[in-house]
């Protein structure tokens, strides 16, 4: 298998910097928006931060993988006197929840970091975090060449098929396909 050289994207979240003010919601709807920046509805970001002043939880999460099922999941944690559930960490598009689905069409979202031509300095939402509280990290790392499988995206459009409706996934495919 031949090996290739790429650039590996991450954003390390310092949850205790974060103060809530879901400006990396905003910046990540805006440009999501399409057209680009015509919107700005936190709803449709890509990173959701949970936030309750009473307890002083404030804890962003980036958009993961869809999933078609809920797990079974009922730990819950306690980290530096504030308790947390599995959930409130979890990154999929689950069936139990609303979290990470585009509000329309109900499709799951997930974070591209902000895949641009040229290619941004940085995610939007490090951009506009006021706080420091997200930090974008790049890394050279060699992996295996990446082939696409056609049954992975059978899989996946089969998945989609089963949670959302034929007619849900092919209005949003006829919608992307117009802009
Ligand atoms: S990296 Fe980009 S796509 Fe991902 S959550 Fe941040 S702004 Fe949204
Ligand atoms: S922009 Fe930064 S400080 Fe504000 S909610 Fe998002 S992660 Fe927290």
């Amino acid at each position: 298998m031949t090996r290739v050289r790429k650039i590996a994207k991450s954003i390390v979240i310092n949850a205790s910097k974060c103060i809530g003010c879901r400006a990396c919601e905003v910046a990540c709807a805006a440009f999501h928006a399409r057209p680009r920046y015509s919107s700005s509805n936190p709803s449709r970001a890509r990173i959701q931060v949970l936030k309750d002043a009473v307890k002083d939880i404030y804890l962003p999460v980036y958009a993961g993988e869809y999933t078609a099922a809920e797990c079974a999941g009922k730990n819950r944690y306690v980290i530096d006197g504030k308790e947390y559930s599995n959930c409130d960490f979890c990154r999929a598009s689950c069936p139990s929840r609303g979290r990470f689905k585009e509000p329309d069409s109900r499709l799951p979202l997930k974070c591209d970091m902000c895949q641009d031509t040229p290619p941004l300095a940085m995610p939007k939402c490090v951009e506009w975090c006021p706080n420091g509280t997200l930090v974008y990290e790049e890394r050279e790392v060699e992996v295996e060449a990446e082939t696409v499988e056609i049954g992975e995206v059978d899989v996946s459009v089969e998945a989609m098929i089963d949670k959302f409706g034929a007619r849900a996934v092919l209005e949003t495919v006829a919608k992307l396909a117009k802009l």
